[in-house]
């Protein structure tokens, strides 16, 4: 039998909100963490953004809170997420989900005023979704108590890991009652989380809705292997590829595209402006007012094509994005599975593409060694012919291809900025044959 929503024991005033977001059924994480959640239980969720785990807490957790008193002097609930705009996403989700309820809810995240949070905790939110540090200021400040918070959701584990966050996390839980319920929900679990895991959690239902380190089945994944060239000539290179690649894909609707480092990032979105392919950047550089335009722009398909560092690759929901693309194999493997995670989202078909040398072979290997399966790989040795010569700046670099050409009608001279000299650096420890361990 279908389990639905009325079938796990969550108040009318949720069901009906979830009904009025237009989901008939619970998802698989849904079905298994709201019981638990609602009993009372620890619980460690391995799932992936996109599977639905935000409501699979978020649901008990408004359903608990609404049934006891609506106002208490301290936050009931604090959810806990290592980026700004996972924060936000997570409020907008609350506020969906809690409409029906007389709850509220309070962001906390670097970047926005510290005496405007401090008015806003003043008045005594029932939930607050916060990033660590920022949260630890006002903690420390004396500002903020966390004695009444019983409940304790901790959003992308790895990513609090990756980030430097579990020491901040420690001293948070050092400030919660000792009587807590705590939800820890991560996409994968390295061995140093599933060690904080045995630690915090007590007693944890465990839900793993992905096996570790999987990508979904409706993305479909290419290697572009390109021609080694010369050092300083590495960036144009790759990005003539994107370009070509970009241009030349008719099932191409949008696309993220990801780069390792924040430099690359706006080098890569001047280059493609300046062959006249809109964009926008997304990275931890941008004020927060910034990143959250470039997210509604991208969102609702004012802008096509999103250049972003790894802030993006993780736990954003942004709906419908058709391709992915790599300009830089990740340096963390696991990024990998988030980053292509953004495409092939609730059961739609999706395009990973990653750009590589051929001396990054090994690292294709790592990954696939971490996902368990092969990957497509397509070689464009010599394929492209090589064009024109432009100058840029100081240095002088082929221009592309001849269907670059005849899609732009001419090249245009680019701009003295010396982007086309930053080269991106795969560091050698990661092409040394290390054995990557999947825990
Ligand atoms: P998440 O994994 O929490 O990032 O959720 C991914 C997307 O799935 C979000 O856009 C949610 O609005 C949507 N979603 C969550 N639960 C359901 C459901 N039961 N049915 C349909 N869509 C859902």
């Amino acid at each position: 039998m279908q389990t639905e929503f009325s079938h796990l024991n969550l108040q009318d005033s949720v069901t009906s909100a979830v009904k009025d977001a237009g989901y008939t059924d619970p998802t698989l994480v849904q079905i298994n963490a709201i019981p638990k959640i609602l009993e009372g239980f620890d619980l460690l969720g391995i799932a992936q953004t996109g599977t639905g785990k935000t409501a699979s807490y978020l649901l008990p957790l408004i359903s608990k809170l609404s049934t006891k008193r609506s106002r208490a002097l301290m936050p009931r609930a604090l959810i806990l997420c290592p980026t700004r705009e996972l924060a936000l996403q997570i409020s907008k989700a609350f506020k969906l989900y809690g409409k029906n309820t007389k709850l509220t809810d309070l962001t906390i995240i670097g970047g926005t005023s510290y005496k405007d949070q401090e008015r806003a905790i003043a008045k005594s939110p029932d939930v607050i979704i916060a990033t660590p540090g920022r949260l630890l200021d006002h903690c420390s400040k004396g500002k903020l108590l966390l004695s009444q918070t019983k409940s304790l959701i901790i959003d992308e584990g790895d990513r609090m890991l990756d980030m430097g966050f579990i020491p901040d996390i420690k001293q948070i839980l050092n400030l919660l009652p000792s009587s807590r319920q705590i939800g820890l929900f991560s996409a994968t679990m390295p061995t140093e989380l599933e060690v904080i895991a045995r630690q915090i959690l007590i007693n944890p239902f465990k839900i793993e809705i992905t096996p570790q380190g999987s990508t979904s089945q409706e993305i479909e994944q290419k290697i572009h292997i390109i021609e080694q060239v010369s050092k300083k000539d590495l960036f144009i290179k790759k990005s003539e590829h994107l370009l070509l690649t970009i241009r030349g894909d008719s099932k191409l609707k949008n696309s993220i595209i990801f780069c390792n480092r924040k430099k690359d990032v706006e080098n890569l979105a001047k280059f493609l402006s300046s062959r006249g392919l809109e964009n926008a950047c997304l990275h931890g550089n941008l004020t927060q007012i910034l990143r959250n335009t470039v997210l509604d722009d991208f969102s609702t398909g004012k802008t096509k094509h999103l250049i972003a560092s790894d802030v993006a690759s993780r736990g954003l929901d942004i709906p419908e994005v058709s391709h992915v693309f790599n300009f830089d194999v990740p340096i963390n493997l696991e990024d990998y599975v988030h980053r292509i995670g953004r495409t092939g989202r609730a059961g739609k078909r999706g395009n990973a593409i990653t750009i590589c040398f051929d001396r990054e072979k090994p690292i294709i290997e790592k990954i696939e060694n971490l996902i368990n399966k092969k990957l497509d790989k397509q070689y464009f040795y010599q394929k492209n012919q090589l064009a024109d010569k432009v100058t840029f700046g100081n240095s002088t670099s082929h221009s592309g291809t001849e269907n670059v050409e005849k899609s732009e009608g001419k090249l245009k001279p680019m701009s003295e900025k010396p982007w086309v000299q930053m080269n991106n650096h795969i560091p050698d420890f990661l092409l040394k044959p290390t054995t990557y361990s999947k825990n």
